[in-house]
């Protein structure tokens, strides 16, 4: 069984004005990003939404030490962007569809995702988003550290940083054992 996890491709992180945005980069996939949310949904699948949610006045959170203010709880920057967006407005409220806030890199720390996957006996995450080099390399080693077979869809995750992606997507490959694979 597989699951798709979305991963932080939010107003903040890629709209041009957003407050952390990847840009251009993170900008170019959104036709993909939304295209394979669609098919995963649309084929049953378990579908994961994971998405930073900040206090920007938390003193001991360590990333207000590192980052400007970011996906504030229940902001417009905290919002999908473009036409993820809409496409989950159209699924919101369906069965195969999980949407969780989390406070650190991986979608896996501090929330209810693998407690999720075990219920449904899922053994593969397909993760896609922003920023390759962070959150989704975070999530993505989390998945490796839990026994999971990982999928990274290339052509659906971005960063700000174009080193930090190559690096990023050969770490999946060489150290994680991931299949990264791009029109799936
Ligand atoms: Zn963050």
């Amino acid at each position: 069984m597989k699951a798709l996890i979305n991963v932080d491709y939010t107003y903040d992180f890629v709209a041009p004005d957003g407050a952390l945005s990847c840009g251009v980069p993170g900008q170019a996939i959104e036709k993909r990003i939304t295209e394979l949310t669609k098919k995963f949904h649309n084929d049953g699948d378990f579908v994961v939404f994971a998405i930073d949610s900040h206090d920007p006045k938390d003193k001991f959170h360590p990333e207000n030490k590192l980052f400007p203010p970011h996906n504030k709880d229940d902001s417009l920057g905290q919002e999908l962007y473009g036409s993820l967006k809409e496409l989950y407005k159209s699924i919101d409220g369906s069965e195969n569809l999980w949407y969780t806030k989390k406070s650190r890199y991986s979608a896996f720390c501090g929330t209810e995702l693998l407690l999720k996957l075990r219920e449904r006996r899922i053994d593969e995450v397909h993760i896609v988003g922003v920023c390759t080099d962070i959150c989704v390399l975070h999530t993505a080693v989390d998945a490796y550290n839990l026994g999971f077979s990982i999928v990274i869809h290339e052509d659906a995750v971005a960063s700000f940083n174009p080193q930090g992606h190559e690096w990023a997507l050969n770490h999946f490959k060489n150290c994680l054992g991931a299949e990264v694979i791009k029109g799936y």
